[in-house]
């Protein structure tokens, strides 16, 4: 296993067109990244194959392209205008927002304050309870300091007590979760406040400045829809491509009379307004899903759970993941969302750490019946099997391209060293590898040669079209080049292919990217092995 640095991979992306920064000669976009030629081909690759696996190849999936705007109704049911959001706090000096959980990862003094925090008002109930007058002197004095409402105090003395009970048991050590610091900076905003005041400099301006309190910012990219802007106007770049399969439901029911279980598939861009985009193509504005909703009825919803997994892990073999580095990881009870009875991380090493690749999620009837309540047109499901009606319970494998795609380059990517000279090269899955075969004259000022180099590249691309035509410089120089981008193989014509051995007619030599060894092999030898590697 190699240990790349991020910038080693942001670095060759860019000299050997995979990733460019967006808008790079503005000075870029934060938050978005333009694919070049080879990242285009790693891409689609990886989304033929998803497709392929997850779709096309099953008589129970059901593949759509939803529309990227939607009616706004449907984020209101989905709980996206409500609730999809992130904890962020403003520095008064510059106005720049900034992830409260950023600013606090891994600060081990802001756990041990808010543990403390916990305790003492948690020991305050426990001790006072009963004494009336001291727990209201207590709450009085709260109030007066946080300038909170009852109900609010009530609220979060309430939260308080469950964050101090987990807090105790947190060990301090490991990473801390995003979810943890969402919940703690909502429930000990003002707390969480006086802790950035103290200690936290902003990052935009570096002074040692007054934080505002930290709040709950929705994520979502507001655009209007005709001539007028107004609220009525109002609608949004999708944040995920899920809901335009839920609405999608009743079509698929209608056109095509499906069995449970059946489920629908769909890639496509989704928009999230990152305050803090990061680590490459890790977090971005603009991304793309590979996403499947699969409805199952539900007293069936472990087995496809369990089969779909299976699928994700197939799949993540398939396109060549470190499966050392790749790691399924249950999510505790509670800490699942509240609609949801089984979620899966799947998380991956990547050169910046651990973080989530892909989730799958059982989501019960949760959506379904959300958007049947919004429009008002019925999404049940009349079960011929049962003569019943039911609302489906569904499951919910959701991947990543761009996270796919550079958990696949830092997997991919190694440093050797070849007949006593150092190289990169990328040892992608030949399925994967944007260029399949590199085909070459070995003189390119002797026209025979290369025209018989045409004619067998043009044999190639009939198994698959991504076969590359390279004639400059000399034969080393060309595998290098083909090493950096993953190339498997590289096929050379010479004059004994001409024939000026006559055993070694219609031969070539072909080189190997991971062992740089040459074998001559016949032309159809040749057609063979590519066919056998790119089923
Ligand atoms: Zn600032």
């Amino acid at each position: 296993m190699n240990n790349v640095s991020l910038e080693t991979i942001v670095s060759l992306a860019k000299r050997r067109g995979f990733v460019f920064p967006g808008s790079d000669i503005y000075g870029g976009l934060a938050g978005t990244y333009d694919y070049g030629p080879h990242g285009v081909a790693l891409r689609n690759n990886l989304k033929q194959i998803w497709w392929r696996r997850f779709v096309e190849t099953r008589d129970d999936m059901y593949g759509v392209d939803a529309a990227i705007l939607m009616n706004p109704k449907a984020w209101v049911a989905s709980g996206h205008v409500g609730g999809f959001s992130d904890p962020q706090v403003e520095c008064t000096n510059c106005n720049n927002r900034q992830r409260t959980d950023h600013l606090l990862e891994n600060d081990r003094n802001y756990w041990l304050f808010l543990k403390a925090v916990g305790e003492a008002i948690d020991s305050a109930l426990i001790t006072e309870r009963g004494t009336s007058s001291k727990l209201s002197e207590a709450l009085t004095n709260l109030k007066s300091k946080e300038s909170l409402s009852e109900k609010a105090i009530d609220d979060g003395l309430r939260k308080a007590r469950e964050l101090a009970g987990k807090l105790a048991g947190f060990d301090i050590m490991t990473q801390v979760a995003t979810d943890e610091i969402v919940n703690a900076t909502k429930y000990f905003g003002k707390y969480t406040q006086e802790y950035l005041n103290a200690f936290i400099t902003c990052p935009s301006c570096e002074a040692k400045s007054k934080w505002g309190l930290p709040r709950q910012f929705n994520m979502m990219f507001k655009t209007s829809i005709g001539a007028t802007e107004d609220e009525s106007s109002i609608t949004y770049l999708r944040p995920e491509t899920a809901g335009g399969m839920f609405v999608n439901f009743k079509n698929i029911v209608d056109a095509y009379h499906p069995k449970l279980p059946f489920g629908m598939g769909q890639i496509g861009k989704a928009f999230r307004n990152e305050i803090a985009p990061r680590e490459f193509v890790f977090r971005l504005r603009e991304l793309e899903q590979m996403e499947v909703e699969y409805f199952v009825r539900p007293q069936e919803w472990e087995a496809a759970f369990d089969s779909w997994k299976e699928v994700m892990t197939a799949y993540a073999n398939e396109i060549g993941l470190s499966m050392e580095r790749f790691h399924p990881t249950e999510i505790q009870a509670e800490d699942l969302a509240h609609y949801s009875k089984r979620t899966i991380d799947f998380e991956y090493e990547y050169p910046f750490g651990r973080r989530e690749l892909w989730g799958l999620a059982y989501r019960t009837d949760f959506d379904l019946k959300a958007h049947m309540e919004a429009s008002g047109v019925s999404l049940e499901y009349l079960d011929e099997e049962v003569k019943k009606k039911l609302v489906p319970h569904v499951i919910e494998p959701s991947l990543g391209v761009d996270r796919t795609f550079l958990a696949v380059l830092a997997a991919a990517y190694d440093e050797d060293e070849l007949g006593g000279e150092k190289r990169v090269v990328l040892r992608f899955n030949p399925k994967v590898a944007p260029v399949k075969a590199m085909v070459s004259p070995l003189l390119k000022n002797k026209p025979e040669l290369v025209e018989k180099a045409r004619e067998v590249r043009k044999a190639l691309q009939k198994i698959h079209p991504a076969i590359a035509w390279d004639d400059n410089g000399n034969i080393g120089k060309r595998y290098r080049r083909q090493d950096e981008i993953g190339t498997p193989w590289c096929v050379t014509i010479d004059f004994d292919t001409l024939g000026e051995t006559e055993e070694l007619k219609d031969t070539v030599t072909v080189r190997n990217r991971d062992t740089g060894e040459q074998e001559r092999m016949s032309l159809v030898e040749v057609e063979a092995l590519l066919s056998e590697a790119l089923v």
